[in-house]
C-alpha cells in the first residue's frame, strides 16, 4: 500500500524556486497496476522518484506499507528499497563496467545474499531472471554490447532481483519496437499476476496504459485525473 499526503517538490535552480509537483494526494492498492500519464515535464518521474523513496519531497509523506520514507535517512531508505522496492529508470542505469550477470547480481548481494524462494543461491537466480527476459543467451554481455531492448529488459531483470513488493518503473517501453515492447508488457503483468507485484509506471504508450486497472494523468504537477478503467481484453489469458 502506498499512501502519499500533500506531496510536493521544488527545485531551485538559479536561485528561484521552481515548483514541479504539488499537492499530491494519492492512496495506491497492494496488487494494483496503475499507469501514469502525462505531458513531458508535468512531473511524472519527479512523481515515481518520491514515490519509490530515491528522493525526498519538499512537502508532504510518502508511506509505503506504513513506512513514513520522509523520516528514513538517506542510507535507511536506501535499506528500505533493497527490500521492498524495484526501479526500472527511464534510461535504464545499467552499470557500464558489468555484465548483464553482474548487473543483475548487485540487487541481490546489495539486499544481503540469501537463498530465493526455491533455495537457488544469487547467481542461478539472476541466471533464471535473464532467461526469463529472454536474455539467457547474452549473460555475459556488457551493457554497450546490448541493444536499448535488450539493456531494458536487464534493467527489468534487476529491478525485479529481489521480488519487490512495488515495481515503479519510468517509461519501461520507451525505447522498445513493438515487440519487444509487447513482451515487457506480458513479463510485468505477469509479475503482477503471480507474483503479486504491485505496478506503477509512468508511461507514454498507450498499449501498455491500455493494460493498467487505473490510470492517473498530470499537468503541470498536478493531478488532473484519476480513474479506475477495465484493461483491454488482450494478452494472455489469466488463470482461473
Ligand atoms: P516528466 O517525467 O513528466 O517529463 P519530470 O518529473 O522529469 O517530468 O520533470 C518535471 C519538471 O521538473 C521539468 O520541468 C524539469 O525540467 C524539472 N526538473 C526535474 N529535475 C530537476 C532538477 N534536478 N532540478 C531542476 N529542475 C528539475
Ligand atoms: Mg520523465
Amino acid at each position: 500500500m502506498i499512501v502519499a499526503e500533500g506531496l510536493g517538490k521544488t527545485y531551485t535552480s538559479g536561485g528561484r524556486p521552481l515548483t514541479v509537483l504539488r499537492d499530491v494526494d494519492l492512496e495506491v492498492d497492494p496488487e494494483a497496476f496503475v499507469a501514469i500519464l502525462g505531458p513531458s515535464g508535468s512531473g511524472k518521474t519527479t512523481l515515481l522518484g518520491l514515490l519509490a523513496g530515491l528522493d525526498q519531497p519538499s512537502a508532504g509523506t510518502v508511506l509505503l506499507d506504513g513506512q513514513d520514507l520522509t523520516r528514513l535517512t538517506e542510507d535507511e531508505r536506501a535499506q528500505f528499497r533493497a527490500e521492498n522496492v524495484g526501479f526500472v529508470f527511464q534510461t535504464f542505469h545499467l552499470l557500464p563496467t558489468l555484465t548483464a550477470l553482474e548487473n543483475v547480481l548487485v540487487p541481490i548481494e546489495l539486499r544481503g545474499a540469501r537463498p530465493g524462494r526455491n533455495g537457488a543461491g544469487p547467481h542461478d537466480r539472476a541466471v533464471s531472471l535473464l532467461e526469463r527476459v529472454g536474455l539467457g543467451d547474452r549473460l555475459d554481455h556488457y551493457p554497450a554490447q546490448l541493444s536499448g531492448g535488450e539493456q531494458q529488459r536487464v534493467a527489468l531483470a534487476r529491478a525485479f532481483a529481489n521480488e519487490p513488493k512495488i515495481l515503479f518503473a519510468d517509461e519501461p517501453t520507451g525505447n522498445l519496437d513493438a515487440e519487444t515492447g509487447a513482451t515487457v508488457i506480458e513479463l510485468m503483468e505477469e509479475l503482477n499476476r503471480e507474483a503479486r507485484t504491485t505496478l506503477v509506471l509512468v508511461t507514454h504508450d498507450m498499449s501498455l496504459a491500455d493494460r493498467a486497472r487505473r490510470v492517473i494523468r498530470l499537468h503541470g504537477g498536478r493531478v488532473v485525473s484519476d480513474d479506475r478503467v477495465d484493461p483491454a481484453p488482450a494478452g494472455p489469458v489469466a488463470g482461473p
